[in-house]
């Protein structure tokens, strides 16, 4: 049975750090292979056809070959040789406009550098929150896809909860479709070293990250950056090429006090110093024109007043549902499925004028990426940016408006082409050359996961030759990147190849 929706954890579905042992007692028994898992397998098999098929075209053959020549040759720091290798960093939360506010010096100065790309802003997937996004960034899939389509979620096949802070859960593969990067990696004869990225922890294809660190809070960026070192300086055969890392710090200061607050501020300086450290720790080591870095976030913020609350129970009799999940949305599902037509009605009408929207599933716009699956809730209410849904009992519980003081929070998960859910995406080193980029390829559209070609999302790529910052992109598209400079052949994937090898 779902977990009813009147309970303690209720309220803590704003993101806070992933690991939370309170609910580790939440021990669910898990079938070893799932319906859903298998629907997932034959739902690749037929878009690994049409995406290789259209996506690859022209360039898989010859061109990969040549590719990964090039790219498994040896590069040296004047010591010791290095295989072509890539840093991942996530800044949770970095809200794209945050790089304009003056106070990160170390990430603004990638804008004049020969050998950096900077994207004007990276679009997450909808919902725009942690979870599903920084595993969409990790396999190039939509949510819908890979089936981690929130950081709470229902499935009524396994008849089982995903709960995001839940270690035993969080490490279980069955709810991870796709192939991550670091899975990718490892098939091929790479290694990974990975740091407390959302998915991680979880034998995906029997496949864990030969360098592990589970989720523990705090640790201090600069120790993050410190353990990518220690896996760089490991000797080359056991010296991994794809490194990751998570850092939370900007989300939880957004979370807490808004985006605008003096600690959101606090935090983007931490972040920023962690970029120079991390900068300063490879020239320290002659690996600056050896390792390419990105940095990118997995979604940005929005100012929330607590008078902005849209209470559940005002518009459907909460004894007709079973669960109510994906705050800021409002996730049903009705306890009976015959009920399901008629709660929508009534909400359907009741929304008219109001500031949210709702959609049976089946009828979620298709920009959104987010119908075809049966963990995505029955009905789905979606708020304007700035309002959030809650049940009076959530509200009360909620610990970011505990205290009935008046206060602005920060709140994710709305409209992923919101400018407020922008995210950020920067990189440099010897794979990227800024103002040597081309337009993009008539056949380089993203796809959906049927291969059915879609229009890109965002302004239409500009000349971009001598562009600075380039323009924004889909965060589908971040796979396929990593496969490049790294020399992988990707699994299928919402991506295109094309817009990836036309950044180096
Ligand atoms: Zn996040």
């Amino acid at each position: 049975m779902p977990r009813p929706f009147f309970t303690e954890e209720d309220h803590q579905r704003v993101e806070e750090p992933f690991l939370d042992p309170e609910h580790s007692s939440e021990r669910k028994p898990v079938s070893p292979y799932s319906m859903v898992n298998k629907a997932v397998i034959i739902l690749f098999c037929v878009g690994l056809t049409a995406v290789v098929a259209l996506s690859v075209r022209g360039y898989m053959g010859e061109n990969q070959a040549n590719l990964r020549a090039h790219t498994e040759a040896l590069r040296s720091n004047g010591t010791h040789a290095f295989r072509k290798t890539v840093i991942l960093i996530s800044f949770d939360g970095f809200r794209a406009d945050y790089l304009d506010r003056g106070i990160t010096p170390h990430l603004h100065a990638l804008r004049d550098e020969a050998n950096a790309f900077q994207a004007e802003y990276m679009n997450p997937s909808f919902p725009s929150i942690t979870f599903p996004n920084h595993y969409t960034i990790a396999t190039g899939l939509y949510p819908e896809t890979h089936g981690i389509v929130a950081n709470e979620f229902y499935d009524p096949v396994l008849n089982q909860t995903f709960y995001y802070k839940n270690d035993l859960i969080t490490r279980d593969a069955q709810w991870w479709g796709g192939e991550p990067i670091w899975v990718t990696a490892e098939r091929q004869g790479h290694l990974a070293g990975i740091d407390m990225w959302p998915g991680s922890t979880a034998p995906i294809g029997g496949v864990l990250p030969t360098y592990l660190i589970a989720f523990s809070d705090p640790v201090a960026p600069r120790t993050k950056v410190d353990q990518l070192m220690t896996w760089l300086d490991l000797p080359l055969d056991r010296r991994p090429t794809f490194l990751a890392s998570y850092v939370p710090e900007v989300d939880h200061a957004g979370h807490a006090y808004s985006p605008d607050s003096r600690q959101v501020n606090d935090s983007l300086v931490l972040a920023d110093d962690a970029v120079g450290y991390l900068r300063a720790s490879l020239a320290a080591r002659n690996l600056t024109d050896v390792v390419d870095v990105v940095y990118l976030s997995d979604h940005g913020m929005a100012s929330v007043p607590d008078d902005q609350i849209i209470y559940l129970e005002d518009l459907v009799g909460l004894d007709l549902l079973d669960l109510v999940s994906g705050y800021p949305l409002a996730g049903l599902w009705p306890k009976h499925a015959s009920d399901t037509a008629r709660i929508y009605e009534a909400l359907r009408i009741q929304s008219a004028g109001q500031r949210w929207a709702v959609y049976l599933r089946e009828d979620i716009p298709a920009r959104f990426h987010y119908a075809h699956n049966d963990r995505i809730p029955p009905i789905v209410c979606i708020p304007e940016v700035g309002w959030t849904f809650y049940t009076r009992h959530q509200y009360d519980h909620s610990h970011l408006y505990s205290g009935k003081v008046s206060k602005t929070i920060g709140v994710h998960g709305y409209d992923n082409l919101d400018p407020t859910m922008r995210a950020i995406f920067l990189a440099h080193g010897p794979s990227f050359h800024a103002g040597k980029l081309v337009g993009q390829a008539a056949d380089s559209q993203p796809q959906d996961s049927a291969g059915a070609l879609h229009p890109p999302i965002g302004p239409a790529p500009r000349d971009v030759e001598t562009a600075t910052i380039q323009p924004p992109f889909d965060n589908v598209e971040v796979y396929n990147l990593l496969c490049h400079l790294l020399g992988l052949t990707p699994s299928a994937n919402n991506g295109t190849l094309a817009w990836a090898s036309r950044v180096e």
